[in-house]
């Protein structure tokens, strides 16, 4: 068995020149050591010897690539190695869901499970992640993919430093500790499973995946992203960063007031924009029962397919009122674009025209058309995000895997 590596034994330059070469390779794909080198300002002998390091680490490989309209023998280019992976696993409201993520951004197994979690105890639902978890293990195992870390999303107010689910309204959990069942998740991984906002997470995911995979997809650099729920998630990218403010909790703008005398919220509130935008607020509104919502989004689709007025109206209202909520957000932060995931995806045809119009109304010229886009990722984008961030921790301390 490898000893396990000493974090010490790499030099701060040699730490910083990994995390360049890394960088390199996930924002390009691939790339051939004259191009890393000539993008990282590394001498080539330098970047020859970092390769072999992160070769032997086996966080990256060599592949052989054949440059547009050049004759003779193929080059030897690096990538990241897509025998390494991460897990991303989360709980919503309505369902669990677990996936395998490897180093190249590519989902390579994903499982959902349709399940009411609001009126369910925090073990209770833990017992069934960790089975499902394990079958995620399992998967990638079997293809060959070690795991080295993961990252656990969840739809409410988490603190990263203390694996805190501080609050989860429509869970109704407050205060849960979660240390012991993130380590359940992926037992004696390198890295460990981390915790995140489900809607952070989706954002990152739209920024690494959602234009194309292998971490480098993003149409915007700057965009407020929604996600629609049983809650409506934010999360703000700025810079090609996700901007969670002081204490990781920005960005919450289904919790922002859209009309002062609206209903009651599960944040205590009157009004807030999930009042009017969350999959629950729809299908109440156009009149829709039942107790499944994947039974409940199709008894919606036919209905709007069908044209019913009632169904159109309630669709209508959401995106009216996203666009209230949109318009006041932009002002603030001076984002100039918004990409709406989950459901809002799913009902663009009905929701977009009626938040465009609203957008129009509110906060004319500030949001380019061209800039309202809609998530190609659906479902597996929350957990897309929270493994895609394990494995740019992971790059990020490939010095601890060096010996
Ligand atoms: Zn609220």
């Amino acid at each position: 068995m490898r000893a396990t590596p000493s974090p010490g034994r790499v030099g701060d330059v040699r730490r910083q020149n990994l995390a360049l070469i890394l960088t390199g390779l996930l924002s390009n794909g691939q790339a051939t050591r004259a191009q890393l080198a000539a993008e990282s300002g590394l001498t080539k002998a330098s970047v020859s010897s970092l390769v072999a390091d992160l070769i032997d680490a086996g966080l990256v490989q060599e592949s052989s690539v054949t440059r547009d309209g050049e004759r003779g023998r193929p080059g030897t280019g690096i990538i990241l190695n897509p025998a390494r992976g991460a897990l991303g696993a989360e709980i919503n409201v309505d369902y669990l869901a677990v996936g395998v993520l490897d180093f190249t951004g590519q989902l390579r197994f994903h499982e959902t499970l349709e399940r009411h979690n609001r009126a369910s105890r925090p073990g209770e639902v833990f017992t069934l992640l960790v089975t499902m978890a394990r079958r995620a293990a399992d998967a990638a195992q079997a293809a060959g993919i070690e795991l080295l870390g993961g990252g656990l999303t969840v739809p409410g107010l988490v603190d990263t430093e203390r694996d805190v689910l501080i609050n989860a309204p429509n869970l109704g959990w407050a205060g849960v500790g979660l240390s012991a069942e993130l380590q359940k998740l992926l037992p004696g991984s390198r890295f460990g499973v981390t915790l995140s906002n489900e809607a952070n997470s989706a954002a990152l995911a739209e920024l690494w995946f959602g234009h194309g995979a292998m971490f480098h997809g993003a149409r915007f650099k700057d965009y407020l992203y929604l996600s629609g729920e049983v809650g409506v998630g934010g999360g703000l990218v700025i810079g090609s960063e996700l901007f969670a403010g002081p204490h990781g909790h920005a960005g919450e703008i289904g919790h922002m007031v859209v009309h002062p005398d609206g209903p009651r919220c599960t944040c205590g509130g009157h009004g807030c924009l999930e009042k009017f935008a969350g999959q629950h607020a729809i299908f109440l509104a156009a009149g829709i029962g039942g107790e499944s919502t994947v039974a409940q989004t199709a008894h919606l689709l036919r209905s709007l397919a069908e044209g019913n007025v009632r169904a159109t109206a309630a669709v209508e209202q959401a995106g009216h009122y996203l666009g209230v909520a949109v318009a006041s957000a932009a002002r603030l932060t001076n984002v100039p674009a918004v990409v709406l995931g989950g459901h809002f995806a799913v009902l663009e045809p009905w929701l977009g025209p009626a938040l465009r119009r609203s957008l129009a109304n509110y906060a004319p010229g500030l949001i380019p058309d061209g800039n309202i886009a809609f998530s190609r990722l659906r479902e597996p984008a929350a957990l897309m995000g929270a493994a895609g961030s394990s494995v740019r921790n992971v790059l990020g301390r490939s010095y601890e895997l060096i010996s």
